[in-house]
């Protein structure tokens, strides 16, 4: 990928405001929530803007019949690793991932709607290896969380 210094948190408040009016017409309420003077990720602005992209509208379509809280937190992490990675957790309280796929979301052509290709979610799972990072999820019938772990750039 291309080594831009992405601003995480400047990045997802663009892709919210793009999907604000689409929210507001499904009465879908969104908190956002971010540590400050978080550090920089090394990567591919538009690459990353895919990745969250993908996971926010996938939120949204998941409250889409009774509207619900879309909730995005970014913070900084030593979970995954001795070097820092920045956290981005995306979570709705949708009906959850359906269990006859949940093994295999992040395969191509997997959709469970009407008009979906499938892609989005093996698209953002390449894209953040690509970037050294990792993607993990928890689903229950009364929600849904996508974690993404990517590592903090040393310089800023
Ligand atoms: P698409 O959105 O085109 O269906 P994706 O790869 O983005 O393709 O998602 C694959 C499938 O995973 C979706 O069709 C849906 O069944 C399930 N899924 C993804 N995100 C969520 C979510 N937040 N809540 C419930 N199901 C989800
Ligand atoms: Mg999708």
């Amino acid at each position: 990928p291309k080594q831009e210094m992405v601003d995480v948190p400047q990045l997802l408040n663009r892709i919210l405001e793009r999907w604000r009016p689409r929210m507001e017409r499904l009465n879908v309420h969104h908190v956002f929530q971010s540590a400050e003077k978080l550090p920089p990720v090394k990567g591919d602005w538009r690459a990353l803007d895919q990745v969250f992209n993908n996971l926010i509208s996938n939120a949204i379509d998941a409250m889409r019949e009774n509207g619900g809280v879309l909730s995005v937190k970014v913070s900084l992490s030593t979970l995954v690793s001795p070097h820092p990675h920045l956290e981005i957790a995306v979570s709705d309280n949708g009906p959850g991932i359906p269990d006859d796929i949940r093994e295999r979301i992040f395969e191509p052509f997997v959709t469970t709607k009407a008009s979906g290709t499938g892609l989005g979610l093996s698209i953002t799972k390449r894209i953040v290896t690509a970037h050294r990072g990792s993607i993990t999820f928890n689903s229950y019938p009364g929600g849904t969380v996508f974690r993404i772990f990517l590592p903090a750039s040393e310089e800023s």
